[in-house]
């Protein structure tokens, strides 16, 4: 597989340097050089796959012969190896694609768990060399990314997020690890953890030094691994419902909602996306005005897309230009707080219990989905995730999954850090 940099195109990689490298020169984005395109055979067969089957299949076709087939479908085997996605019905022309049953209830277990497979796999060809995993988390990431790498040999996870803007049970997930997770509370927003990420990656020194890598979306693999969603979520839909589907992505980063537009840009018959947006509207002001004007971040109660200025949207632009779409095909929205808790009672009151992230993408998918039209949004986190905000919305008890349970007596083990960049690299040089 090759990939180019979108800002030097002259930079051309393959996956597993793609993998290593997480960014490419002046923090550009990897993107893949072709698009691998199925037809309608081979849509009808790899419909009738099983997940894993079909997985290392549209994986194969992204990575080619970099790892041999049968290696790649124990790697997915290894990564997928929880609770599949699940097609829930809400109303007569609306399902919830709930893709939180994983080891830690949010989507990214799928990017995550599939990275620390691929970054384990290419590096044993450098006598597994100490890698330093260094991310920015707005919730989820964080727990995805220490659960997947966890007791892994040669890594060491170092997590930056921002201080007191996470749920307490997000915090929870990842913070009292231990062992080669390393977390850091950053008195600041996100974007401001995303910023020392950035800048560790611009300093060459330091990068060669501790073997730094980012499990951020930017990281191509995690991208790769959720398009096999898409079509497991197509897959799902009954055959009379399978003309004109729309999809809503609840999005922080934008990394979800890329990996749909990848899934079809290969050939699987998505009609249209809609972006949905939390009050931190960068991306539906843009797609309004044209004008790219980032505000100061908001903390809103879906605090995973609490990001205003969103790292994937350079390669959503460069989808639609590589491919003819329009710009203007693209569906999106913003929902501020108020909205997203009506939207939850309402949501209730059809039977249906979700969360802040999943209630953005309905509201927006049931205002602008038309009669003939069937739409999924994406359940991108378990409810339990944000237990406090439901329960006080809704004024409900929500039951507690068994690996949140376990997590209420565990002590948080984070260190503390104003968002100043040397002190984030002695700290990384340091330990
Ligand atoms: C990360 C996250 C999102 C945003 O996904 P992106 O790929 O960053 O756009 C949405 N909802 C939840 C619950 C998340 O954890």
């Amino acid at each position: 597989m090759k990939l180019y940099n979108l800002k030097n195109r002259k930079e051309i990689v393959n996956f597993s340097q793609a993998i290593k490298l997480g960014l490419g020169q002046q923090q550009g984005l990897f993107f893949p050089l072709e698009f691998p395109k199925i037809n309608t055979n081979d849509l009808n067969k790899l419909l009738e796959m099983d997940f894993i089957t079909r997985s290392s299949t549209i994986l194969s076709y992204f990575i080619g012969d970099e790892i041999n087939k049968y290696e790649l479908t124990k790697r997915v085997k290894s990564a997928f190896s929880f609770t599949l996605p699940k097609l829930v019905q809400v109303t007569h022309n609306i399902s919830c694609f709930e893709l939180f049953h994983g080891p830690t209830l949010a989507f990214k277990d799928f990017g995550a768990r599939f990275m620390s497979q691929m970054l384990s796999y290419f590096n044993q060809d450098e006598n597994n060399k100490l890698i330093t995993i260094l991310t920015a988390t707005s919730g989820d990431t964080g727990a995805a990314v220490a659960h997947a790498f966890y007791r892994m040999n040669n890594v060491r996870v170092i997590i930056l997020y921002p201080k007191g803007k996470i749920s307490e049970l997000q915090e929870k997930l990842f913070c009292t690890l231990g062992k080669n997770i390393t977390t850091i509370a950053i008195n600041g927003s996100f974007d401001e953890c995303q910023t020392l990420v950035k800048k560790a990656f611009n300093d060459t020194e330091l990068k060669k030094n501790i073997g730094l890598n980012s499990a951020n979306s930017i990281n191509i693999s995690r991208l790769l691994a959720q398009i096999c969603y898409y079509f497991e979520a197509f897959a799902l839909i009954p055959n009379k419902n399978r003309k004109n589907i729309v999809i809503s992505v609840p999005c922080g980063n934008f990394g979800n909602l890329t990996a749909g537009l990848l899934a079809k840009s290969m050939g699987l018959p998505i009609s249209s996306f809609i972006a949905a947006t939390n009050a931190n509207d960068t991306i539906p002001r843009l797609l309004k005005t044209g004008i790219w004007q980032p505000n100061p971040t908001i903390s809103t109660i879906s605090n995973a897309m609490d990001i205003s200025q969103p790292n994937n949207w350079p390669r959503v632009e460069e989808l639609f230009l590589r491919k003819h779409w329009e710009l203007n095909k693209l569906g999106f929205g913003s929902v501020s707080d108020l909205e997203t808790k009506d939207t939850l009672i309402e949501l209730k009151k059809i039977g249906y219990i979700s969360e802040p992230h999943a209630a953005i993408a309905y509201k927006l998918l049931r205002e602008k989905l038309t009669d003939n039209q069937f739409g999924l949004f994406l359940g991108t986190a378990h409810p339990a995730k944000f237990k406090n905000t439901v329960e006080n919305i809704l004024n409900i008890i929500l039951p507690v999954p068994k690996i949140l349970k376990n997590l209420h007596n565990s002590h948080l083990l984070s260190y503390n850090m104003r968002p100043n960049f040397s002190k984030l690299r002695n700290f990384l040089l340091d330990t």
